[in-house]
């Protein structure tokens, strides 16, 4: 850069995002284990209306999101005037930051938390603050502890990525009440419609003025490739989210993919059962042969090796076998890999590639 070209503050502090690996030299057919896909992929419905809206690509796509916020609201019994629609709900996340946090202000996130929350904080300029967790569990009273004045928002996933642990929503209600009165919490729900019967913090968000609620499509929804996510918080907030918001940020593909897969409530539901018993499955097979994790909530597991040497060999190893799992070193946790559930094939041979590490390393 020229001199006297300079960034804003806050910028050059942003290490860039590592996403999962996608392939492996020489290898053709990888099993991809790295990202938290959903390996059915998304609703037959969402795929067509994807295809259908291929045909007025001419026309500009619908800048308020009726349509989906309406599914949005249908489907999860939230008022379609709070809910702000994304490019991902990593826009979102983005847009809390720039609406209510910057220089001088701290954005509270926690140990293990999601590696795209020190980028938010450091992309509106405010200062990050990392709290301890217990045991790879989000810890509510390590968080009140470092509240202060300066205190704007605080990130919190549950379910957590890449732990795979929760909280409940008394501890996430004890959280809300006890946070200063200019911090917003932030429930980032990437992964709760994995579990059964959780609101991903809606119950919260409408009994409260400082909770927001974030979800994805990316997950169980099948379609991180069409980055759509959306959020829902008190009026206020959101009205605050639709001033930052481009206009046209979402493509009328996306929309309409995102809509029918929203509606296709059958096939969602299909997803979670079968990524429950297979989560459940690879997480009691890799125990039996040594190797534990915590129970998981999510689409994934996150596998505890001995130390991180062993972490390293086992990815090695996993990776000649044409499989990419996720090193979480980034996450303060060099000695456990994060393993997503695939289907019935992926998950069998993970547990065969890691019962071959295992028995060759005795
Ligand atoms: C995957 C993930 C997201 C989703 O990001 P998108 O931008 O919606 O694809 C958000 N938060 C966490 C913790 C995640 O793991």
């Amino acid at each position: 850069m020229a001199d006297g070209i300079q960034p804003q503050p806050g910028i050059m502090n942003i290490s860039l995002y590592q996403g999962g690996a996608s392939h492996l030299d020489g290898i053709s057919n990888v099993i991809k284990l790295s990202s938290n896909e959903n390996p059915l992929g998304p609703s037959p419905a969402a795929k067509e209306a994807f295809a259908q809206a291929g045909a007025a690509l001419n026309l500009y796509p619908s800048t308020d999101h009726m349509a989906l916020r309406t599914a949005i609201g249908d489907v999860w019994g939230v008022d379609p005037a709070r809910v702000i629609c994304g490019a991902g709900s990593g826009e979102i996340l983005k847009l809390l930051g720039e609406g209510f946090a910057g220089s001088g202000d701290e954005i509270i996130f926690t140990e293990h938390g999601f590696s795209m929350y020190p980028i938010y904080a450091h992309s509106c300029g405010a200062t990050p603050v990392v709290v301890p967790e217990r045991d790879r569990v989000v810890d509510i009273d390590a968080i009140l502890n470092v509240c202060n004045e300066k205190t704007k928002l605080v990130y919190l996933a549950n379910p957590a990525n890449p732990t795979g642990t929760m909280v409940s929503n008394a501890e996430l209600a004890r959280l809300a009440e006890g946070i200063s009165p200019q911090t917003l919490l932030i429930l980032d729900g990437a992964y709760a419609e994995f579990v059964e019967g959780y609101d991903g913090g809606k119950a919260l968000v409408e009994a409260r003025e400082n909770v927001v609620m974030t979800r994805t499509f990316s997950k169980i929804y099948g379609l991180g490739g069409l980055r759509i996510g959306w959020g829902y918080g008190p009026q206020a907030i959101i009205d605050v989210l639709y001033r930052l918001r481009g206009p046209f940020n979402l493509s009328s593909a996306a929309l309409a993919g995102a809509e029918a897969a929203m509606r296709d409530t059958d096939y969602t539901e299909m997803c979670r059962i079968e990524n429950a018993k297979w989560r459940d499955w690879l997480a009691t097979s890799l125990a039996e042969l040594g190797v534990p994790s915590d129970t998981s909530t999510a689409n994934f597991i996150l596998a505890r090796l001995a130390n991180a040497a062993e972490a390293q060999a086992c990815d090695d190893h996993l990776k000649s076998h044409g499989i990419i799992v996720r090193q979480v070193g980034g996450y303060n946790l060099p000695h456990c890999l994060r393993i997503s559930v695939g289907d019935e094939n992926a998950c069998r041979q993970v547990v065969a590639a890691i019962a071959s590490f295992k028995s060759a390393t005795k």
